[in-house]
């Protein structure tokens, strides 16, 4: 008999990152990159995306090494086809789109030649995206009938090897990338073969980043206007009538938070409602968890309050968490939920609520403000009223983060009251330090704990925090912000929603 071995196989994914702007990554490159046990990534590749990279994966950064060289593009080729022998998984992650000068020709030979598997996941291009994001159609009916991409860099800088003449003879939009440095030399050679002087023509900086710039001109001041802005890379020259339609077609900075990059701080399976509103409304979002939360293992604690949850009068809930770990140990014990009856829910505020609502019990009560204090006021005046009423003392179980702050239980304490309080989950601080994700290209950082604010200060390690302009959902989350010196505001509720407003209305 033979034995049959496993070999895990090893393949390459070569994934268009697009842009910048997360949102325009493809949901095909994402799920590849979800799974990948390897990721080679370039300078390009925008923040955001780098930011779904699981934290596991070995990240490789070929754009730029301690010498601000970038890695050779044989190296490069040589890691992938080492990295994907190993048996592993590995993702090769280029800004744009890959084939459209991105060398991903090339780095497909030595796959090829040694038989590894590969696929290619194309990306959206910021040759025609970031015109789009400025309000530039690449074609329109009435200007143009072709569009033209060309690279601005040649291996001869001083003399690149552009056939003006044919291009200006095409009469098409004409988009130059990596042509910063050689712009100079691209508006002369299109003016000396023959083309308008008044043509008009762009430099698009950062597109689809919340620091998008455009500089909009003609071939003659195109230059002299761009070292006015000192325009950086990476930027694309657009060249074509195309190019005065920016002027009515712009949006993506008219959004309400169209300019801003704003970084969310939570736990990802706490994060999206947040960030989806946030992006909604324009921003770049930047979710970079600061905090962990991992359940409680063997928590015996739990399963005797679960086996004798018939013993107790109210449950207060503080998040949505705690909630999911509840129900879920009680079907793990095979409790059944009808052993629930009589017993009265708390819940610390909306989402907390919503989580046991969804299950198909109805709070019986979230306090006014939406904080652990109020929490715990609200609380200690129910139950004193309900033990009057009953004339039997009541118990509480408070099922929670194990380093909690002590305000939801304090006032239960001062009324002395029976309560459990319950450890179900840890917080962990878990900065991730493989990037440098802060710095002060960063608007806003929201923080929803002040756990998630311990967490930014190391992941921070270093920065000046003082120019740290913190949104935060309560309180106490902002007293820990205001303890490093940051600039504070607070959300009048402790709600996502409110949150959102608080962030609209920071007048800076
Ligand atoms: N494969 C990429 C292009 C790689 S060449 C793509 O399909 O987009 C690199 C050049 O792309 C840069 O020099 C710049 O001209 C352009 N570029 C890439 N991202 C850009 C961005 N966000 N804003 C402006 N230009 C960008």
């Amino acid at each position: 008999m033979t034995e049959c071995k496993s070999v895990k196989k090893g393949k390459v994914w070569l994934v268009g990152a697009g842009p910048s702007d997360a949102g325009l990554f493809t949901l095909k490159g994402k799920s590849v990159l979800e799974q990948a046990d390897v990721v080679v990534f370039d300078q390009l590749v925008g923040q955001g995306i780098l930011a779904m990279i699981p934290r596991q994966a070995k990240k490789i950064n070929v754009g730029k090494i301690s010498g601000n060289h970038p890695v050779p593009q044989g190296e490069i080729n040589r890691i992938l086809l080492e990295e994907a022998q190993a048996g592993n998984r590995v993702v090769r992650l280029k800004g744009g789109d890959p084939f459209l000068f991105g060398r991903g020709g090339e780095e497909l030979e030595l796959l090829c030649e040694h038989g590894v598997s590969f696929e290619i996941i194309p990306g959206i291009t910021s040759a025609i995206s970031v015109p789009a994001y400025h309000g530039i159609p690449v074609t329109h009916r009435d200007f143009c009938s072709s569009v033209h991409i060309i690279t601005g860099h040649t291996r001869n800088a001083a003399q690149a090897d552009i056939d003006y003449p044919s291009l200006v003879e095409l009469k098409g939009t004409l988009i130059f990338l990596m042509g910063v440095a050689s712009m100079p030399s691209i508006c002369k050679g299109l003016m000396d073969a023959g083309m308008d002087p008044s043509m008009p023509a762009a430099v698009l900086e950062r597109g689809t980043t919340a620091r998008q710039r455009r500089v909009i001109s003609d071939i003659t001041h195109l230059v002299d206007e761009a070292e006015k802005a000192q325009v950086q890379t990476p930027a694309i020259i657009v060249v074509g009538k195309v190019c005065s339609l920016a002027e009515d077609f712009h949006w993506a900075e008219d959004r309400p938070l169209g300019t801003k990059k704003i970084m969310v701080t939570r736990p990802k399976e706490r994060s999206s409602a947040l960030t989806a509103r946030l992006q909604e409304l324009g921003a770049e979002v930047l979710e970079v968890p600061t905090i962990e939360t991992d359940v409680i293992l063997d928590n015996t604690a739990l399963s005797e309050a679960l086996k004798n949850i018939k013993n107790y009068h109210w449950i207060a809930f503080t998040s949505p968490f705690g909630v999911k770990i509840f129900f879920e140990r009680l079907r793990e014990l095979r409790v059944d939920i009808r052993s629930l009856t009589g017993l009265k829910f708390a819940a610390i505020g909306s989402a907390t609520q919503k989580a046991i609502e969804e299950i198909g019990i109805l709070v019986d009560l979230v306090p006014e403000i939406y904080e652990g204090r109020a929490l715990g006021e609200a609380l200690s005046h129910r139950v004193l009223a309900d033990e009057q009423a009953a004339g039997v003392k009541q118990q509480i179980l408070v099922p929670r983060a194990k380093i909690g702050t002590d305000e939801v239980v304090r006032p239960l304490k001062e009324a002395k009251l029976n309560y459990l309080d319950l450890p179900v989950y840890d917080t962990v601080e878990a900065p991730d330090h493989e990037f440098r994700w802060y710095d002060e290209t960063v608007d806003y950082v929201a923080f929803t704990s002040a756990s998630t604010v311990r967490g930014f200060v190391k992941l921070a390690e270093g920065a000046d925090f003082s120019k740290v302009q913190a949104a935060c959902i309560g309180e106490q989350t902002a007293q820990e912000a205001r303890k490093y010196g940051m600039k504070t505001y607070v959300a009048p509720q402790a709600s996502i929603d409110s949150l959102v407003e608080c962030i609209l209305n920071i007048q800076e």
